[in-house]
């Protein structure tokens, strides 16, 4: 969802609970710790002399739940969900990129506890030694440019997702950026399961359908495959 910011801005109304999530228990659990407190209690890291994180790096296989957390956190959180796709950044607002990254950012930050979301930042802040075009240059310095402006006290994080962590610009994973990094896995079969369980809810069954079996035999699948099989 993107365009101008009140087109980005999604009511985390509609949006996914922790419910909605198979597995990833510890991943989760670590992703509130680092998200939930600061956006809920602000005071505490500041009584404790910490800066709270501002950015957090979700890498792994696609289809495996990084935006699908992300989107529960703010939900849970009730923090205003912006999402940005790497991709549409550079290519949909070619000429008016950073702008656009701005516009997100200030909105973000005047609305109070908000999470961005940005999707394949690959896209946009691939290692500057690979030959990187001019856009996603400015981009990334804006992008870091934005990232080092955000007071400490600004309840903004950014949930940054990506296939490739290897290619990322390391300007982007120093302190006060994307210092925490998170391994979104494939799921394992007890996660297999409970994806399964998670996207047959309400569906009738017949009394064959067998998730323990289903989920021992779908090695490899990931939570988008195990919602399709089950549709
Ligand atoms: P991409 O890298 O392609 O953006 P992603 O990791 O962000 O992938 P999602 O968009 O979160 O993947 O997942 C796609 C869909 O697969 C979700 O809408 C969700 O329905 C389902 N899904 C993925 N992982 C899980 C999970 N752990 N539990 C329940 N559903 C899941």
């Amino acid at each position: 969802v993107i365009g101008n910011p009140q087109q980005a801005a999604e009511s985390a109304s509609r949006s996914t609970s922790y419910e909605d999530i198979g597995g990833l228990r510890p991943q989760l659990q670590r992703i509130r710790e680092m998200i939930e407190l600061p956006l809920r209690y602000p005071e505490v890291f500041e009584q404790l002399g910490i800066d709270a994180p501002k950015g957090v790096l979700l890498h792994g296989p696609p289809g495996c739940g990084k935006t699908l957390i992300a989107r529960a956190i703010a939900h849970e959180t009730e923090a205003n969900f912006y999402s940005i796709s790497g991709p549409e950044i550079i290519h949909k607002f070619y000429g008016e990129s950073e702008a656009h990254l701005r516009k997100i950012f200030e909105e973000a930050a005047r609305k109070g506890p908000s999470i961005i979301f940005l999707d394949e930042i690959d896209a946009i802040a691939p290692r500057r030694e690979n030959t990187v075009g001019e856009v996603e240059k400015r981009v990334v310095a804006q992008l870091l440019a934005l990232m080092d402006g955000l007071a400490k006290r600004q309840q903004l994080i950014v949930i940054a997702a990506t296939n490739l962590p290897n290619l990322l610009d390391p300007a982007l994973l120093r302190p006060g950026r994307f210092d925490r990094e998170i391994a979104i896995p494939i799921p394992d079969r007890i996660g297999r399961e409970e994806i399964l369980s998670v996207h047959s809810r309400g569906m009738p069954l017949s009394a064959d359908v067998d998730m323990r079996h289903l989920a021992a035999i779908t090695h490899g699948f990931v939570g988008a495959d195990l919602e399709a099989l089950c549709r």
